[in-house]
């Protein structure tokens, strides 16, 4: 990895201008309480505190550094283009150099059929788009009354209006008066805890599809217009299906003639092994929304890819697709995407032996923390992976309050090195995808560390 420098930083300063900046998923009275932590720089694998602290980013920022910080290629590719072409838009018959050929480059990633793309800047605007393409189509098919979209409970599909009401997680809703009217969750999530503890993986799969299937025909199949899922949830919990849940739920979509939509914004570009993650659990969509590794983060990009179903409707209408946003197909964002792609490729990163020896090794060594007394099982699938804190291991008990765990070890761990995600008590790693050996062993090591910690203050504290 190369070098990048870090800027010195007046810490004091920083804090001072930064209280008035509403910060996004933050509960704003504890923020002016405790102050935010001062990322001043980042390089290769590890973030640098303003005190000069290296902390390894076992979350890839927000899911979204595939390749770590400071990649020159990367680097370089943005600022030729801000040289070149800082600005211009895709409105009005325009097109420009950077976005045709990161257009040419989606396509030797996306299956056959994969012929449409359009642009936006983030995984939120990406779903946003979906939804108003998906009305569209159905409209243009003169199938005006299939416009009832299904996802799942627990999902995270983004914050704007569309997408969150597509998201499942209960606390996304309540403050904004949401989910819209046509957005409908289908419960259980594709993940129970304590796997295998009362039921078969099979009978658990089973459950997942008949409740999907009821609830296609409680809103009547000539009224569901798409189903929505990532293929592994992620900030729900980091949920893996159980084996055989994507084909059957294919299935399921064709019988009722519902469009299939795989939400690839973290699951995209290597992060379950493969370039997606429809590949890796094997089933094919109609709709793939994307973001997050497209650009490894470092600029504001995403997209949908239209498949034969939806994209020769669309590309052939006879009136203007009267959608689209300032910045879509920005010149800077699609030449570093067009830099990250080809650095994955170039080095190799996904879909190759080197990679399937780098998974097996962080898989199975995170899966070494499931001997420590707080964990009750740790699941995952390529850089990505869960660990379960649990009050009794036997049983599976949760911790009460539920997340208190969760927190406190997200803490310890960020004082042990290492930055891991709570979600409620599931503790979460998505580190970047260009990890080896000695990552790893700093991952497991002040992961360790972190249960260790965690354990000893709620002994302390009676639980
Ligand atoms: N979809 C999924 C699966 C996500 O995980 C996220 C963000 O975490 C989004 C959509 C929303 O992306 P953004 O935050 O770029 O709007």
């Amino acid at each position: 990895m190369d070098d990048q420098p870090t800027r010195t930083i007046d810490t004091a300063a920083v804090l001072a201008a930064d209280r008035h900046h509403l910060h996004p998923f933050t509960t704003h009275r504890e923020l002016r309480a405790t102050g935010p932590r001062v990322i001043a720089g980042a390089e290769g694998v590890h973030l640098i505190t303003a005190d000069g602290r290296r902390i390894l980013d076992g979350m890839s920022g927000l899911w979204c550094v595939q390749l770590g910080y400071g990649v020159r290629p990367l680097i370089d590719a943005g600022r030729e283009a801000l040289e070149t072409l800082p600005y211009y838009n895709t409105f009005f018959q325009c097109t420009h150099p950077y976005v045709a050929e990161l257009t040419a480059e989606l396509k030797t990633l996306l299956p056959e059929g994969f012929d449409e793309i359009f642009y936006a800047c983030s995984g939120s605007e990406a779903n946003d788009s979906a939804v108003k393409l998906i009305r569209y189509y159905w409209n243009l098919m003169g199938r005006p009354e299939k416009k009832q979209i299904i996802a799942r409970r627990w999902a995270y599909h983004g914050v704007t209006l569309a997408a969150a009401s597509l998201s499942g997680l209960p606390h996304l809703h309540p403050q904004f008066d949401l989910p819209l009217a046509g957005f409908h969750h289908v419960e259980p999530p594709p993940y129970r805890f304590g796997f295998g503890r009362d039921m078969s993986e099979e009978a658990f799969c089973d459950l997942c599809v008949e409740a999907t299937e009821r609830k296609i025909l409680e809103i009547g199949p000539e009224r569901v217009a798409a189903f929505i899922g990532e293929p592994v949830m992620g900030a729900g919990g980091m949920m893996t299906p159980p084996a055989g849940y994507w084909p059957r739920i294919a299935e399921l979509c064709r019988k009722y003639d519902i469009l299939l939509w795989a939400d690839e914004v973290i699951t995209g570009f290597g992060r379950t092994g493969r370039w997606w993650g429809f590949e890796t659990y094997e089933f094919l969509p109609d709709i793939i929304t994307m973001a997050k590794g497209m650009s490894s983060g470092y600029q504001p990009i995403s997209a949908v890819a239209l498949g034969p179903r939806m994209g020769p409707v669309i590309a052939d209408a006879p009136d203007e697709m009267a959608h689209g946003f300032t910045y879509s197909g920005h010149p800077v964002a699609a030449a570093v995407a067009i830099a990250n792609i080809r650095e994955m490729k170039r080095r190799g990163l996904v879909d190759s032996a080197d990679s399937r020896r780098r998974i097996a090794l962080f898989q199975d060594t995170v899966r070494g923390l499931a001997d420590h007394p707080l964990v009750g099982e740790v699941r995952g699938v390529g850089f990505l992976a869960a660990i379960e804190l649990v009050a009794d291991r036997k049983t599976g008990r949760r911790f009460e309050p539920e997340g208190r765990a969760g927190l406190l070890c997200r803490e310890e761990s960020v004082k042990a090195g290492l930055v891991m995600r709570a979600v409620r008590d599931t503790m979460i790693l998505a580190p970047p995808i260009v990890i080896d050996t000695p990552e790893i062993a700093e991952i497991a090591g002040a992961a360790r560390r972190a249960l260790d910690r965690t354990a000893e203050i709620l002994a302390r504290d009676g639980g």
